[in-house]
């Protein structure tokens, strides 16, 4: 049985690549505490854990404590194993085939908690949905800019998620992070949070963050679950949430929407095999069933040539990839 390679080329049988990928395995296998090595998962499909349904397959280590983290750290960069670190995988797009590369998780499931000094602790795995109702079943407001953002905190913190309504940088975050050789807390210039972007490295894992929220007074929580479900409505009035995708492709440029750029270049609606231009919004890319990573890059390519022509504008992406050999846009 044969088929097509993304890196290694069209003639390599598909055992070669279970073999190869195998041969990955042990040598991350080799190369962790025994401890934390009996918890990879062999290679799985990471279609199943990126929101766009699409996608190779890779080992998967899930980081149960801080501890843990730490060791896995130091142990990938004393064996140079290159590996990604995967939050709910809303905003990313996994490169096809057999990938070379440990995915790292963490599964923490600790429930948020009050600081000494009031500020509502999260684990990087809380998704924002679940955040945002315990923020309201417990009092505390100011998390109501999130409404409809399905990531994790810890991608939240990585991207400085946000939306016209506010961004996580409103919180004035402070995030524990733990790289080879360090856990600290961070806050201000160290994460450097602006539009879409943070200071941290591939190689930071966010392990819990810490925001400054309100307690909410008198009908203050109706209030802002009312303003939450105006949110939720407009996004689905506008967004094509039926269909998998990883949110927005493109940073909006300043002064400008790259939403309207792609629609005014006529790209609605435009495919690349299972991959297509969203009519209902340009700046999504979805998956209408049977797309590859290689469809929905060359689409993506393909759109930000036709803007550049179009509005002699370079858009920026937002969507960041795992697993591919160089820039897959280049
Ligand atoms: C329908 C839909 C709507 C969306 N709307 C919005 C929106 O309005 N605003 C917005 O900002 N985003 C939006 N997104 C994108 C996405 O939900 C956010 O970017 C989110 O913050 C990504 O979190 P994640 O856990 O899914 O991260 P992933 O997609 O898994 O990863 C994204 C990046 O964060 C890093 N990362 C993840 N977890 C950690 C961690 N614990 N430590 C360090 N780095 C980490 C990854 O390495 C990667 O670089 C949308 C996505 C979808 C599918």
């Amino acid at each position: 049985m044969r088929g097509n390679h993304p890196t290694l080329g069209p003639s390599l049988a598909l055992k070669e690549w279970y073999n190869l990928s195998m041969a990955f395995l042990d040598r991350v296998r080799s190369s962790l505490p025994r401890s934390l090595s009996v918890k990879i998962s062999p290679p799985n499909p990471l279609s199943k854990r990126t929101t766009l349904r699409c996608g190779g397959h890779a080992p998967l280590l899930e980081l149960e404590s801080p501890e843990e983290a730490g060791q896995a750290l130091e142990a990938l960069r004393a064996h140079q194993i290159p590996f990604y670190i995967l939050g709910r995988g809303s905003n990313l797009i996994v490169a096809d085939g057999e990938l070379d590369l440990l995915f790292l998780t963490v599964r923490n499931q600790g429930a948020p908690r009050v600081d000494p000094e009031g500020r509502v602790v999260f684990s990087a795995d809380q998704a924002l949905p679940g955040a945002l109702a315990w923020c309201h079943a417990n009092g505390w407001l100011g998390l109501e800019w999130a409404a409809g953002i399905p990531g994790t905190m810890g991608g939240a913190v990585r991207m400085n998620a946000g939306t016209r309504g506010g961004e996580i940088k409103d919180n004035r975050p402070i995030a524990r992070v733990l790289s080879a050789g360090e856990d600290r807390w961070k806050a201000g210039a160290e994460l450097g949070l602006a539009y879409r972007h943070s200071a941290l490295s591939a190689g930071d894992l966010v392990w819990e963050c810490a925001l400054a929220l309100k307690k909410a007074e008198g009908g203050a929580v109706e209030e802002a679950r009312r303003e939450v479900a105006s949110y939720l409505k407009k996004r689905n009035d506008t967004q094509p949430l039926d269909q998998p995708s990883f949110g927005s492709t493109f940073a909006n440029p300043s002064g400008d929407s790259a939403g309207r750029l792609i629609e005014a270049a006529g790209l609605k609606g435009r495919t690349r095999g299972g991959a297509m231009v969203s009519p209902k919004h340009a700046n999504f890319v979805v998956n209408t069933g049977s797309a590859t990573a290689r469809d929905v890059v060359d689409l993506i390519r393909e759109v930000r040539e036709a803007v550049e022509r179009a509005h002699g504008i370079v858009l920026r992406t937002e969507v960041c990839f795992a697993g591919f050999q160089k820039d897959p846009l280049a």
